[in-house]
């Protein structure tokens, strides 16, 4: 895999924006494989198809691409994407693409990963202000995606600080991750809400420390009483996935988590 991107496919084009994307663009097209199946190369599919930038013609698996110039593996900053209803469509019709997100610089790529398509809720999805009425595209309603909001363990490098990682465990991965897939948006919400609490305790942890979280999620589910409850059927599917450990009474492990 070659991080540089082919420079002189920027001839002709005037702004920033769009040399980056013909180069980023161009750059996934010439190297990436598929992250799900294996398979050699992933197509771009043809402009302007609605949120779906990428097809593996194996698996059928789409993908779409978000760039940003920066040098960090830590993707916590916001990703401008399209029309928001677009996005928030797609997500819930469950047929949303799985997202590869690449940070480059000097005209490489430093760092890219993969987030499955799971981990894409109403939540993620922040709506931008509309356009104002004297702008060509008044009342366009934009979106941004909040990677903050994604759990880390779901961020899954590909490419990490200019060192290209092994396909094969990038595929082992990703499909290790995707397990965890429901097709009900709700129980995506919750179980992404609980891996977020898990992920900001230690490796062994008690149920104690989890009910900690409760107030929190509580504003986040005002309808919910029983938020006790929610926490203990999540933590059990993490631990039927394989996820966690229920070392003792209370007490949990996390697993490669
Ligand atoms: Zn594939």
């Amino acid at each position: 895999m070659d991080l540089r991107f082919n420079i002189s496919l920027a001839s002709g084009y005037k702004s920033a924006t769009q040399i980056a994307r013909v180069l980023t663009e161009d750059w996934l097209a010439r190297n990436m494989y598929c992250p799900i199946c294996g398979e050699i190369s992933i197509k771009k599919a043809e402009t302007n198809a609605p949120v779906r930038d990428y097809i593996c013609e194996h698996c059928k698996s789409q993908y779409e691409l978000k760039s940003k110039k920066e040098k960090t593996d830590k993707y916590i900053t916001k990703v401008n994407d399209g029309v928001y209803r677009t996005m928030i469509d797609r997500i819930t019709s469950l047929d949303n693409p799985s997202f590869f997100f690449m940070h480059y610089d000097n005209y490489e790529v430093n760092n890219l990963i993969i987030v499955p398509k799971c981990f894409f809720i109403p939540e993620v999805i922040e709506k931008r202000k509309p356009l104002a009425k004297d702008a060509r595209r008044a009342g366009w309603e934009g979106c941004n995606i909040l990677l903050k909001q994604i759990p880390d363990f779901a961020k899954i490098p590909i490419i990490r600080n200019g060192v290209v990682l092994d396909p094969k465990s990038v595929c082992n991965e990703y499909n290790r991750v995707y397990s965890l897939q429901t097709n009900s948006i709700e129980k995506r919400g919750w179980l992404i809400d609980v891996l977020k609490c898990v992920e900001r305790l230690d490796t062994t942890f008690t149920l104690k420390q989890m009910y900690k979280f409760v107030e929190e999620l509580k504003n986040k589910h005002p309808a919910n009483n029983n938020i006790e409850a929610k926490i203990r059927q999540q933590l059990q599917y993490l631990r039927d996935k394989g996820f966690i450990d229920f070392s003792s009474r209370g007490k949990y492990k996390k697993i490669d988590l």
